[in-house]
């Protein structure tokens, strides 16, 4: 996975993405990280990318033609790299796009080129989002000060998702939302911390129970947090719900027969 990102905060992107697991996967080039300065690309003498709405209105713009420029500078190099840069998708991160979630990284993981452009001030001037832009994402209901930090909350996500990224390669398919569940709580040594115990099920060695209480926990979780991936999840699962009550049912049952025998040997006729 090869990301480029338009920016005018390059040092952001750079220093944000070094660290960590994202910073051990380019250092191995698993992925690439490219900060691409918007500004380096501007026609202005005094080196401005900015300036104020037509209409007027608080804030300032950023102008089309550096962003452009600089758009114009990532297809050349990927090009240049022996890549089609014609597939690359362009995302906006804006309030105003479809929201991220984990479906859409999955998705975007399999890309090889993904190309971010990062707003700041008020925004970007329409005509360049309207000629380069493919995707329109916000990271969540709420206005930061700039692109960078969604272009590396999606960044970050999209990895996690790329083969090789991850050391375990299931631990990105058992998290929260990789079925519409939360995950469960996870407990690590030591077996007691401040009088805290740990869930004795998890210490049973029953691999089908341990599976069994995760799940009932990621229901219970996800049901008080979010019951609307909680209803998502319950309709496409409706044989969990028709095994259960048959579990029960037979629990019943069984339940019923011992009281039966009980009450026979107590009362013989
Ligand atoms: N005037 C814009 C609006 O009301 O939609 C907000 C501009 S914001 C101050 C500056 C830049 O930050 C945006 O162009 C965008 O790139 C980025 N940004 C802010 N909040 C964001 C969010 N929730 N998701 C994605 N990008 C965001």
């Amino acid at each position: 996975m090869n990301y480029h990102v338009l920016t005018l905060f390059p040092d952001m992107i750079i220093q944000g993405l070094g660290e960590s697991i994202i910073g051990r996967a380019a250092a191995r080039g698993v992925i690439s990280v490219e900060a691409v300065n918007i500004r380096d690309y501007t026609a202005n003498k005094h080196k401005k990318t900015d300036d104020y709405p037509y209409g007027g209105g608080a804030g300032m713009l950023m102008q089309a033609q550096p962003v452009y420029d600089a758009w114009q500078a990532v297809v050349k190099t990927i090009a240049e790299s022996g890549r089609d840069a014609q597939k690359a998708r362009v995302i906006y991160v804006t309030p105003k796009g479809k929201p991220f979630v984990q479906e859409m990284a999955k998705e975007l993981a399999r890309e090889e080129d993904l190309v971010f452009l990062c707003g700041h001030y008020e925004g970007i001037d329409e005509r360049v989002l309207e000629e380069i832009v493919t995707d329109y994402v916000s990271i969540g209901d709420y206005v930061l000060t700039g692109g960078e930090l969604p272009a590396m909350v999606m960044i970050d996500a999209i990895s996690r998702m790329a083969p090789g990224v991850l050391g375990n390669e299931d631990s990105g398919e058992s998290e929260s939302f990789s079925n519409y569940l939360l995950e469960y709580p996870q407990y690590t040594r030591p077996e007691v911390w401040r009088g805290k115990k740990v869930p004795e099920i998890l210490l049973s060695g029953d691999h089908q129970k341990v599976e069994q209480w995760r799940l009932e926990q990621s229901m219970e979780i996800t049901k008080r947090a979010r019951p609307e991936l909680y209803e998502k999840w319950a309709d496409e699962n409706q044989e969990y719900f028709i095994r259960k009550a048959k579990r029960e049912e037979r629990a019943r049952k069984r339940e019923l027969k011992r009281e039966q025998k009980k009450n026979s040997l107590q009362y013989p006729l």
